[in-house]
């Protein structure tokens, strides 16, 4: 079978790839070696984890926060069982999506491990071992990402895990050890913190969400410690065994004392790393990056290879499903002769934990770092009607904007619906809005949307109205 275009993986990045290919008219195949179409994302990342990070919620606000609201509640529980089968047949739902996303443009599927045999043949190996070869004029890889671990930590899938086994427990655990306090770890974290874990988080570095505004990071710590969450910050992690239904994690702190703490599952999030086995590159001559794996590609994402690119987690860049999907479009239109454009700079990084931490832009650590003047306006909620409503009080929006134009140049939050919230930002970014422009518009009221408005006013002259 002879293809304009065959991509490899059907994640975000690849399934977004193959349907504009498609939909520009080029004769389009997508390789995936699972049973389910979508990749990390839609099978064991975004979409369970949402899943499960609803379900806690709603259990968390009905023992806690219903009172409150004047609604009794007797004999409330928690059916865990359920909540993974749920969690499943949100992700059947989505997966069983893609299939008939993939049917209606007309898309084959080869379902099996695909591998270079040269830069336009590609070797499909199915679970039986039997191979098809399918050729092509372009390839885009789309392999994506798996979890990584510390050299000397062994993941026995059991006790010590990954974010992938979190997803299908069948248990609650009573305490659960959590190394790395990034994204993937606290969100997960906060579920089981919800369903009432105990959740200790061992990290390295001095503050959790590292990579985001500092101020962010304070404020998040301060909401999960109110859920009982414990933190070991400067902590580094020297080992973690299980033995039956125990596990061990010891670490030195910052002043280099042994630390030890006991529980029953042990998580290990520290990161993830690009996933390129069985894909047979040196059989091309692509070579991958030698921390992290990641294949190496210039400005329009092609590889060292002329009609071979690579796109998502596998090549450089925040590991994020959104950017994943901006990068097939741009691949896909790039081969159609069109001249795509991505603004790196304004990709939104979140974390789904409540309330939800949401950026777009500069930090205020990079703007110092850069030497460029700015100013600071941000908001509380707590000043919100519309959070006062809710009881959402927690949290803030922060907006840097260009001291002499005011450019909005970052916007960091954290508070009810911010995931949703940051879509504002990044478009008036995008159009290069000053704070003032977001200030002129409209703002529907009550909503948690108007703390937007506000922290712009509060950049523009100081003028925030509710504070
Ligand atoms: P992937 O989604 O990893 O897909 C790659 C696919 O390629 C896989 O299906 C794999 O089986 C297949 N494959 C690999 N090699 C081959 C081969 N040789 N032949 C055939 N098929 C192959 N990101 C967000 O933006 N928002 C979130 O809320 C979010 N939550 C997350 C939660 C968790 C727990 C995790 C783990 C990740 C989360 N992410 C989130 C990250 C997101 O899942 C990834 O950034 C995204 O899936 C990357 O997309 P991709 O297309 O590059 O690769």
């Amino acid at each position: 079978m002879q293809y304009d275009v065959i991509v490899i993986g059907s994640g975000p990045g690849g399934y977004v790839a193959a349907i504009r290919c498609a939909q520009l008219g080029m004769k389009t195949a997508i390789i995936e070696k699972y049973n389910t179409l979508g990749g990390t994302c839609l099978n064991v990342g975004c979409i369970p984890s949402k899943a499960l990070l609803d379900s806690s919620e709603h259990y968390h606000n009905a023992a806690h926060t219903f009172t409150a609201h004047g609604i009794k509640l007797d004999n409330l529980g928690i059916d865990f069982g359920q909540m993974i089968k749920r969690k499943q047949e949100v992700v059947d739902a989505n997966t069983s999506g893609i299939t008939y996303l993939m049917k209606k443009n007309k898309i084959d599927v080869h379902q099996g491990v695909g591998s270079f045999k040269d830069k336009n043949t590609i070797v499909v190996t199915k679970a039986d071992g039997s191979t098809t070869e399918i050729t092509t004029e372009k390839v885009i890889i789309a392999t994506g990402s798996k979890p990584s671990s510390l050299p000397f930590l062994k993941i026995d899938k059991k006790r010590i895990i990954t974010s992938t086994e979190a997803l299908t427990l069948t248990e609650v655990p009573k305490h659960l050890i959590l190394i790395g306090g990034g994204v993937i770890g606290l969100e997960l974290g906060s579920v089981y913190a919800r369903l009432g874990a105990k959740v200790s988080v061992v990290e390295f570095m001095d503050g959790i969400i590292p990579t985001m505004d500092k101020g962010l990071g304070r404020e998040l710590q301060k909401v999960l410690k109110k859920l009982g969450m414990e933190f070991y910050l400067g902590h580094k992690v020297t080992g973690a065994t299980a033995k039956g239904k125990e596990v061990t994690v010891t670490a030195d702190n910052a002043k280099g004392e042994k630390v030890e703490l006991k529980g029953d599952y042990c998580m290990v999030a520290v990161g993830r790393i690009a996933y390129t086995d069985g894909l047979g590159l040196d059989k091309i001559g692509i070579t991958v990056e030698e921390r992290g794996r990641k294949i190496t590609v210039d400005e329009h994402l092609e590889t060292s290879v002329k009609g071979v690119y690579a796109i998502g987690d596998v090549i450089k860049g925040a590991m994020l499903a959104h950017k994943a999907e901006d990068e097939g479009t741009f691949v896909a239109e790039l081969i159609a002769g069109q001249k795509p454009h991505i603004n790196y700079n304004l990709i939104p990084g979140v974390v789904y934990t409540w309330p939800e931490v949401a950026a777009v832009g500069f930090t205020e650590e990079q703007l110092k770092e850069k030497g460029t003047a700015y100013k600071v306006g941000s908001f509380p909620f707590k000043a919100s009607g519309r959070a006062r409503a809710s009881g959402d009080l927690d949290g803030f929006v922060k907006v840097l904007a260009d001291k002499t134009t005011d450019e909005i140049l970052g916007v960091h939050m954290i508070g009810p619906r911010a995931a949703d919230m940051i879509a504002e930002a990044v478009i008036a970014m995008e159009f290069r809005a000053s704070a003032e422009d977001v200030t002129r518009a409209s703002h529907a009221h009550p909503t948690y949307t108007e703390a937007m408005r506000e922290a712009c006013l509060a950049a523009t002259e100081n003028r925030a109205i509710h504070i």
